[in-house]
């Protein structure tokens, strides 16, 4: 008989993990509401020309990494016609253009949070399918703007619980001065060719940025002469890199000068950023990053429009945190158990009124002995057991504390104020615990 296994480099995310998820993704969208940037969806596919284009045909995500799909039969030139997005960038920008966005008050925020695609070799941290938390502001060229996405990604992480945040900052000039910069790379490059490795010796030919992004140990003495971009920049780009550490520094956000940082996108001017946990540098490491691509929407049949953007990798901030704090699935309040085991019905309605009236309420509906069904809500983590006996008649349940192992009889018209009570007091107990977990790291 076939097993069927979810697919190499992908992952389901159970109970458990969702926990985690749902809170990263609230705590997302609320700062995206504070900060005043508004949700957007755009399709998990699409055309692949807007990723050629907008991304770069020489690029590792393009070239390697794209998840080509067709429907049925249908190819275009005998090439795949759609693409899963690899990124959110580029299917925002293609809405911002096809929805004449530029007519809207400019800045234009944007926010988006759901699953990416890239065709990569499945390694700890880079999965095939992985989520991205995005939020781009198109249509001012900052830097002021800039320090506005730089600080919100990294509020992100500090709010959802990484302890230790570095911010690395880079500029990689426009098309003024990174062509004659790109020269003089490739020219330093073409010098110590024999000492590439065969793939660096490939992007230098197609992509010289590329060999900068390099994370093999081997290059690092050759990058370590390498020229720099920043010290190559035209006087506007040097002008926009300076104003932006000003804006960061009034911010009080701490930046380290990261000039190997030149992000594997194409479309990227200027600003390019990336967060790291200190220490942890490694290729796979990074917590989120972003930047500056003022060329893109003309890449993409719009008029010149300036934009910058970030995206933090859920899945990694999801594993960072989870080392530091556990976090625990979600837990019933009550179950509501009876002695009729039979009187499945019963249960059911309790536990419906106690939902409607906004209680974490579950019902025991298997027709199995009462001792059973309360070691079933214990085990589930449930605080109280409601107990359905013979008193239902006058209109009242035994209220179980299954912490304390104490039981009262309760009115079932009082039971959901009972239980919102104790629910409340139970919480504050939780973020207490919380708060005194959150000191003592
Ligand atoms: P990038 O635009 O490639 O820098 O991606 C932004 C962030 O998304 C990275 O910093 C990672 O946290 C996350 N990310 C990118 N690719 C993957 C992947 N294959 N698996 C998991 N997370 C990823």
């Amino acid at each position: 008989m076939a097993r069927f296994q979810a697919p190499r480099g992908t992952r389901d995310l159970l109970p458990a993990q969702m926990a985690a998820w749902q809170r990263l993704r609230a705590l997302a969208e609320g700062l995206a509401t504070r900060y005043g940037y508004q949700p957007i969806e755009t399709p998990l596919f699409e055309d692949s020309a807007v990723f050629e284009r907008a991304i770069g045909a020489a690029t590792d995500v393009v070239e390697k990494e794209l998840f080509r799909i067709a429907g049925a039969g249908e190819t275009r030139d005998g090439d795949v016609r759609w693409a899963l997005r690899p990124e959110a960038t580029a299917g925002i920008v293609r809405a911002f253009v096809e929805h004449g966005m530029h007519t809207l008050p400019q800045p234009v925020r944007l926010t988006t949070f759901g699953p990416m695609f890239r065709y990569d070799r499945p390694q700890a941290g880079r999965y095939r399918q992985f989520w991205q938390w995005n939020v781009e502001a198109i249509g001012d060229q900052g830097p002021a703007i800039d320090a506005e996405v730089i600080e919100l990604g990294l509020a992100f992480l500090r709010d959802a619980g990484v302890a230790q945040v570095e911010v690395q900052l880079n500029s990689i000039g426009d098309a003024a001065c990174r062509p004659a910069y790109i020269e003089r790379l490739t020219e330093y490059l073409r010098g110590v060719e024999d000492r590439l490795p065969p793939l660096e010796r490939q992007r230098l030919q197609t992509n010289p940025l590329r060999v900068l992004d390099s994370k093999d140990p081997v290059l690092a003495p050759i990058l370590a002469d390498a020229p720099l971009i920043a010290d190559h920049l035209c006087a506007e780009c040097a002008a926009h890199y300076a104003g932006l550490r000003g804006h960061l520094e009034a911010l009080s956000v701490p930046i380290r000068p990261a000039p190997q940082i030149v992000r594997g996108l194409d479309y990227y001017t200027r600003t390019a950023f990336e967060y790291f946990v200190p220490g942890r540098e490694g290729q796979q490491q990074a917590l989120g990053g972003g930047g500056r691509y003022d060329g893109l929407a003309e890449l993409l049949g719009g008029r010149p429009t300036p934009g910058v953007g970030l995206a933090i990798g859920i899945d990694r901030v999801a594993a960072v945190i989870e080392e530091a704090v556990p976090t625990a699935a979600s837990r019933p309040v009550a179950v509501v158990v009876g002695a009729d085991a039979a009187a499945t019905g019963d249960r059911l309605r309790l536990a419906t009124d106690l939902r409607r009236a906004g209680i974490a309420a579950g019902a025991d509906l298997a027709t199995r002995k009462l001792a059973r069904q309360l070691d079933g809500a214990a085990r589930l983590g449930a605080h109280f057991a409601v107990v359905v006996g013979d008193e239902l008649a006058d209109g009242q349940v035994q209220l179980r504390d299954l912490e304390a192992g104490t039981q009262r009889l309760v009115n079932v018209v009082d039971l959901a104020r009972e239980l919102q009570r104790a629910q409340a007091s139970h919480r504050h107990g939780q973020a207490e615990q919380r708060g005194a977990r959150a000191d003592s790291r």
